[in-house]
């Protein structure tokens, strides 16, 4: 997988501002179309315990 920059610290496949998760899954957040990058989101986060 090519690199992935993520700031989410509190998401247990962060590491060092990079994504460590072997893939991911982004999906529509709400709507039926994405207009920008705020009506997408990681459903592969998981909060770090
Ligand atoms: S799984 Fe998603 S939220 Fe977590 S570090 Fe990777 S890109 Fe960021």
């Amino acid at each position: 997988m090519g690199s992935i920059k993520c700031t989410v610290h509190e998401c247990q496949y962060n590491k060092d501002v990079m994504c460590d998760a072997p893939m991911i899954q982004i999906n529509h957040n709400g709507v039926r179309r994405a207009n920008g990058s705020e009506e997408t989101q990681c459903d592969t986060f998981k909060p770090k315990r």
